[in-house]
Formats: C-alpha cells, structure tokens, sequence
C-alpha cells in the first residue's frame, strides 16, 4: 500500500498518530493509497521544525530568497507534467486542466521572484528637523496554509511563495483527498535551495487543523475551503490571537443582458459550468439570463453540452470525475432534488455514458432551466457540474437577486453595452468581476478574493494583500545627532 506521509524539517516521514485515510483514482473507483492522518504530537513536530528554520530565514538576503525562488519556479516549470498526472491522479480533473493550475500556481512564484520590489518600504526625510522615518515589513515566523481539494497545487502555490519569500516558515495541510502534489512540491522547494524546515507539509484532517489553529508557535493561518470550515477557522484562529484570512464557498452568478453576444455567452456558461466538472470556487453554478434570451440562450447552452465527452483525464475528455463517491453522490441527490422542486432538466448528467470505467465517480453535464431563488439547487454551492438557468425581467432584478446571495467570491456579465457593464462592476457585491469573461482568474500580481460568505478576514491571496498579511509593518522614526541637538522638553513631540 502506497503511504503518503508528511515532509519535515527536509525529510519524508509517516509521523506518529497510525490514523489513516483512503485515497482513491476518481476514475476508476480504485484506492491508490493511504494518507497519514496527523495528530497534534506531529503538528508539534512540524511547528517546531519550522519555529527553527524561521530564526534563520528571516534574515535570509532578499537576494538568497530571490534566487530560491527562480530556482523553484525552474523545477516546476520542467516538472509541470508531472504535477499534473499527479493531481489528475488524484483529483479526477483532466490533464488539460491540471497543466493550468499548475501554470497558474507558477505565475504566483514567478511574483515571488519579485519580492524585493514588493517589499520596499517607504523613506521620508525631515519629519522633524533633522529625524527621519521610514517603514518596515518583516516577517510573521510560522504560518500555516490549509487547503481544499479542487486546487491540490495551485492553492498552496497562491500563499507558500509569498509567506517564504516574505521571510517566513511555512506549515502547509493539503487535502486529504489528494495529498500527493504538495509533497512533491515541498521537494522540489528544498532541491532549489530552501533550507530544512522552511516549508514543512503535514497531512490530515481536522485534527491537524485545529491542532495548527491551537499552536501558539503558529502566528497566522491562510485557509481556504468550504464557508462553515473558513468560517470557523476564521473564529478558532482569531480566538488564539492569530492573524487569519479565511477564503469560504461560493455561488458565482453569470448575468446575460439580452443585448450580449449569446454564442459567446453560451460558451462561457459550458466552460465555467462544467471545467473541473464544477469543483471550482470561480465556477458559475448560476446564470441569470435577462428576458428575452433565456431560451435562444439555453438552446445553444444544451447544443454545447451535448459535444462534451464525460471521462477519465488521461484520455482527453473534457471533463472528469467528481473527487469521491460520497461527493458524486452528494450531487446527484441535489440533482434529484431540482427535478422534484419544479426545475426543468434540460441535460440530465445522471444518463451520462463515461468513457471511463464503471466503478469512477461519474455525473454528467446537468442544465436546469426556471430555477426558482428558493430551490437548494440554488441556494446551496453543489461544487459539482450542476448549471442552474434563473430568468429575470430586467437589470435591476438580476442585481438584485445577484446581491441577495449570502456569497461574493465571483462573478459575470455579458453584455455590449459598456455603460451596463461598467454599471454592475460598481454595484455588484463581489470580490472579483468578469465583463464577458466567465471566470475572472486569479492573477498573481492582483489579489484574490470574495466578499461576504466567501472570505473571512480581510486581505486577499497573494499580490500586494498576500505580502501584506505575511508581514508586520514597523515604523522608524530615527535622529542622528549632530552638535545642535539637546535640551529638555516635557511636551508632546510636534514636528517642528
Ligand atoms: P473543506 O472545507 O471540506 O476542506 C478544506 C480544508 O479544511 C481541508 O484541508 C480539510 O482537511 C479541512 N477541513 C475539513 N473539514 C474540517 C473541519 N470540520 N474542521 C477543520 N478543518 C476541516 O473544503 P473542500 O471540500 O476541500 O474544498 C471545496 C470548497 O473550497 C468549496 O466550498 C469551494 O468553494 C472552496 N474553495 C474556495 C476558494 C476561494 O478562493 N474562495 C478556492 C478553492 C476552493
């Protein structure tokens, strides 16, 4: 049996606690291997070797840091096929699609080859006669990533760059549904040139959360994953006086106007439904088509899906697996629940034939037409290949109800009109917006994040907020003498 342990302090070990979990192929149903289950002596264990490394690092040369990091975005960037069997292996998505993730999590070290220029503070001469002040960022010491399954690379690849590259010692806890990839990547960190202990990976479930969330030696948690789970550590972390920033769920409305191009628009529903068969927090799960278009819309919509071929990543199909049994099945009884509140079922994902083996966690493609606000297949994130088609009136109704959602991590409009769109950037409550574009990516040099239910704390991953949260800021304020200086005065320093 294939047992995926944890990487410590530079080294590979299957720790203390004997608690194991399966892993499985997605495709084909099949147990690949068992993780270790970290228990709070081997969270210790890691926090430790990280508190070591940290005293060191911090005073690492931006220099020496800078060139780590080239050296790691080298080896991931020859490796990239490898990191993408790995999470298709594990996480079900096709290859196509992991190869993107894996770019995307490349573009985040390739900003943390940059961090000289992201970390210079400021100078300002003369604040008083003959003082100067400028400011500082320095480092935090050990923080903890915590990520969720449908990202195996690019999750942790939006903090661990920066958090080091700020200075810092990571512990990262991927998913326990696919751990594979985060290993591979602390390796590689280590064959650029990081020194032991400076990114340790723990494997685990909540246990090893909490037990990270408890740890006075941990100084800020960056989770991301479900809204009660981020919700939660958000609380628990914050309880223990760390600083967290917890990215939740997600509901991402795609607003058609009936003046859009409708082919476009109809493409980008199929790619942002159904990409990673719906398991993405930028995945739109909710069109909202302004009337008239919703049945020209949904027309082409269903003609798109019916091209999609539903099968194993490594055989070119468009779209894999859903993550576990237990998942896959979680999502059909959503489905099933749409049918029996009213919604229309225009592809039904149940009937899919996979070109895959029989035992993969399969569902097709599903679109539903006249979903109603109240229905669960609306309220509630699926994370599952689920595309749910509300009609509203007018602009006004689809903002409205778009706003209504407790969520705001993403979301879309098409349309040609530039003052509408320009309009619902302004209005809309989310933290990322796409103006025809389905999905507003992440981009390493800009943060990311949402808003409401889908982030707690507040600054967003990576780009100038992911340097900010890894550091302190510090301000000097600072005189040398010179033969003038002197002389007592008991009142409030003013700048003179
Ligand atoms: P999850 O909340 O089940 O798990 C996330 C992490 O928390 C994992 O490491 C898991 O081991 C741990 N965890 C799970 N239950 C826990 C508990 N009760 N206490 C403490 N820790 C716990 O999420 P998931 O299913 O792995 O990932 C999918 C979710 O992540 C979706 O809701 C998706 O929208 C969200 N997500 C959000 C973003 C974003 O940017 N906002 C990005 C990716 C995924």
């Amino acid at each position: 049996m294939n047992l995926i342990g944890h990487y410590v302090d530079g080294k590979r070990t299957t720790g203390e606690s004997e608690r194991r979990g399966d892993v499985f192929d997605p495709a084909t149903g099949r147990r690949t291997g068992q993780v270790a289950l970290a228990g709070a002596a081997d969270v210790a264990g890691a926090v430790e070797a990280a508190e070591r490394a940290a005293r060191d690092w911090r005073d690492a040369s931006l220099a020496r840091r800078t060139a780590v990091m080239f050296a790691v975005r080298e080896l991931v960037h020859a490796r990239r096929d490898r990191l993408a069997e790995a999470i298709t292996a594990e996480h079900g998505k096709v290859l196509a699609d992991a190869a993107g993730e894996v770019q995307r999590g490349l573009e985040v070290i390739e900003y943390a080859c940059g961090i000289a220029s992201a970390l210079r503070g400021g100078f300002s001469e003369n604040v008083s006669t003959e003082v100067d002040s400028y400011s500082l960022r320095q480092p935090l010491g050990v923080v903890a990533v915590i990520s969720p399954f449908n990202f195996p690379v690019m999750v942790p690849l939006w903090f661990v760059p920066v958090a080091i590259a700020c200075g810092n010692a990571v512990v990262l806890k991927p998913s326990e549904k696919d751990p594979s990839a985060a290993l591979l990547l602390a390796e590689w960190f280590t064959e650029a040139g990081l020194p032991d202990g400076v990114l340790n990976v723990v494997n685990g479930d909540k246990e090893a959360v909490d037990a990270l969330l408890d740890h006075p030696g941990v100084k800020a948690v960056s989770f991301v994953g479900s809204t009660p789970v981020a919700r939660y550590v958000h609380q628990r972390g914050a309880l223990a006086g760390k600083r967290v920033q917890a990215l939740g769920g997600a509901k991402n409305h795609m607003v058609v106007l009936p003046d859009a191009d409708l082919d476009l628009a109809a493409d980008a529903a199929v790619n942002a439904g159904f990409g990673s068969a719906g398991e993405r927090c930028m995945a739109i799960s909710a069109l909202v088509a302004v009337e008239p278009v919703a049945d020209a819309l949904v027309e082409r919509i269903a003609e798109r899906m019916a091209r999609l071929r539903t099968g194993d990543g490594r055989r070119g199909c468009d779209m894999g697996p859903l993550v576990t049994a237990a998942h896959a099945r979680r999502v059909r009884s959503y489905v099933e629940s749409g049918v029996s509140a009213g919604a229309v079922p225009v592809v039904d994902g149940r009937t899919v034939t996979p070109d895959g083996e029989p035992g993969g966690f399969w569902l097709g493609p599903t679109l539903f037409d006249h979903v109603r606000p109240e229905m669960s297949i609306y309220t509630d994130e699926i994370f599952g290949p689920v595309l749910s088609v509300l009609r509203v009136g007018s602009y006004d109704e689809a903002v409205e109800l778009v706003n209504a959602s407790p969520y705001g991590n993403g979301t879309a409009i098409f349309t040609n009109d530039g003052g509408a769109a320009r309009r619902y950037q302004h209005e809309v409550e989310a933290g990322m917006v796409g103006v025809n574009v389905p999905i507003p990516v992440p981009m390493a040099y800009y943060s990311f994040g949402g808003w409401k239910a889908s982030l707690f704390g507040d600054l967003h991953a990576h780009g100038a907020d992911g340097v900010a949260f890894f550091t302190r800021g510090k301000v000097v304020t600072s005189r040398w003498l010179d033969p003038r200086h002197g002389g007592v005065n008991l009142g409030f320093p003013t700048q003179t």
